[in-house]
């Protein structure tokens, strides 16, 4: 059987090893001249560094993205944090939220709530009281408020507009990137019981200690070299090809035609119609509705070191999260490198870089005064326009099957159905649910 894969971002790679690793040969075709899809470094020619397209935090909860990062040998190459500390910056203040553990597991988690002094004893209380709710609540429940957006939700919940701004918005805008208003109540939840509720390392960050090409493209590469794995990069692949409802091959966009049994399309929801013949557009038309979200990255590279922690929340200011790059990878650079991560950034994605410059940098030297005495030596702006799908209400209805009705074409990729939003887990685990339904398929004529 001849096995196509359309697109080498995570969804391609990991759907590529894993039929490798049990001797099944496949082919995978990346339209850049570079494996890593959405996620992905490149060389800086302002700083003449390697810089990430946009910083990539994983969580505990992402299982199936680390076992990936264990199979294909790049483990190594992120840093777990062994226990949940999040600086949090508010109006000058500077409170630690993090775990503790107790023997009675529930006991640290009360404990780590009651400590977070942002919020006022009885907003915590309140934030206890919702959290013991969101700990009850079963996927049914959850199915039901796909439709309700997260933050009526939250609202309707006992939770002030302080308890949002300083806990529910601090996880949430960056993991779903999105404001709470334009999210879907059923994903919001099921964020905080996969990473707050249901095991005690599941918060706990994961940051990858070398650039993201080195994590994901290289070393998935690198695993595939010993195996009858073809890649090929720099080739765009035009359209697939149908006969009779039935998978035979795909078009490259110079017109050559390779033959295939099965397909496995991991293009995002606004590029799948572009492979799919005008005929069967019609049911892939969901993918219209499912939107995309831009994450702006700015970069700072520092004379001298003033910021020692490896990150930072910083409510109150356009900085969002802030990272330590050096201390993250071990720089051994005597410049301090800085990146800001501005998730939902409607508001960045067309403002002039310079302008950009101007605000952070002073909102930098605002809120840590001794980077006034460090001159800033370079300066780089990453604008992903469409890095994330959004997860507005509905979403859940509208994801796609892994299975298509075309016989032998497959979805996979950060959008196909799962409970997890746009990131690099649901990309892993819509690639290992996709082989299950090939498997089922096809059995053991693969
Ligand atoms: C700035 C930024 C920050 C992020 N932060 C996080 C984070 O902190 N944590 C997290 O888990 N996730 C994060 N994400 C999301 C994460 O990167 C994505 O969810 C994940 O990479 C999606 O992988 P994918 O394989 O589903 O899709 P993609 O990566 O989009 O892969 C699709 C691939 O198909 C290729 N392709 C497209 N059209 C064709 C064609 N016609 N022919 C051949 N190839 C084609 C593309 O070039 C691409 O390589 C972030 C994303 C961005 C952009």
């Amino acid at each position: 059987m001849k096995i196509i894969i359309i697109g080498g971002g995570v969804s391609g790679l990991a759907i590529s090893c894993k039929l490798a690793k049990e001797k099944i040969d496949n082919i995978l075709i990346e339209k850049r001249p570079f494996l890593g899809g959405r996620a992905y470094s490149f060389f800086d020619k302002n700083s003449k560094e390697e810089i990430d397209n946009g910083q990539h935090i994983i969580v505990g909860a992402c299982k199936e993205f680390i076992n990936f990062l264990s199979e294909i040998n790049a483990i190594e190459k992120i840093s777990f944090e062994k226990k949940l500390r999040i600086p949090v910056l508010n109006k000058n203040k500077l409170v630690n939220l993090r775990s503790h553990n107790f023997p009675i597991k529930i006991l640290g988690k009360v404990f780590s709530i009651l400590q977070y002094k942002h919020l006022k004893l009885r907003e915590r209380i309140s934030l206890l009281k919702t959290l013991y709710k969101i700990s009850k609540m079963k996927p049914k429940d959850l199915k039901e408020l796909d439709n309700e957006n997260f933050y009526n939700w939250l609202k309707n919940n006992n939770q002030s507009k302080n308890t949002i701004h300083c806990f529910w918005e601090l996880f949430a805008i960056p993991a779903l990137n999105d404001e709470i208003k334009n999210v879907s109540a059923s994903i919001g939840i099921r964020l905080f019981q996969v990473a707050f509720i249901e095991s005690d390392i599941n918060a706990n960050f994961a940051i990858p200690n070398v650039g993201l090409t080195k994590l994901l493209g290289d070393s998935a590469e690198n695993f595939l070299k010993n195996t009858n794995t073809k890649i090929i990069k720099n080739q765009e692949i035009k359209s697939i090809i149908v006969k009779n409802d039935k998978i035979s091959g795909v078009i490259t966009k110079d017109d050559r035609k390779i033959k295939s049994d099965i397909v496995i399309s991991t293009l995002p929801p606004n590029q799948i119609l572009d492979i799919i013949p005008k005929n069967y557009q019609s049911y892939f038309k969901k993918s219209k509705e499912i939107n995309m979200a831009p994450i702006v990255g700015i970069h700072l590279w520092f004379e001298n070191y003033f910021f020692d922690e490896k990150f930072m929340v910083v409510l109150g200011s356009p900085i969002q999260w802030i990272f330590n790059d050096s201390k993250i990878k071990n720089s051994s650079s005597s410049f301090q490198h800085i990146v800001i991560s501005l998730s939902n950034a409607w508001e960045w994605k067309n403002k002039p870089k310079k302008v950009i410059k101007e605000i952070f940098l002073s909102e930098i030297n605002k809120l840590f005064p001794k980077s006034k005495k460090s001159k800033l030596i370079n300066f780089s702006v990453i604008k992903m326009l469409n890095a994330t799908f959004r997860c507005q209400p509905g979403i859940q209805k509208i994801r796609s099957k892994n299975r298509t009705k075309i016989k032998g074409l497959y979805i996979s990729g950060d959008w196909a159905e799962s409970e997890w939003p746009s990131t690099m887990e649901a990309a892993v685990i819509s690639a290992k649910n996709t082989i299950l339904d090939i498997k089922k398929d096809f059995g053991n004529k693969l």
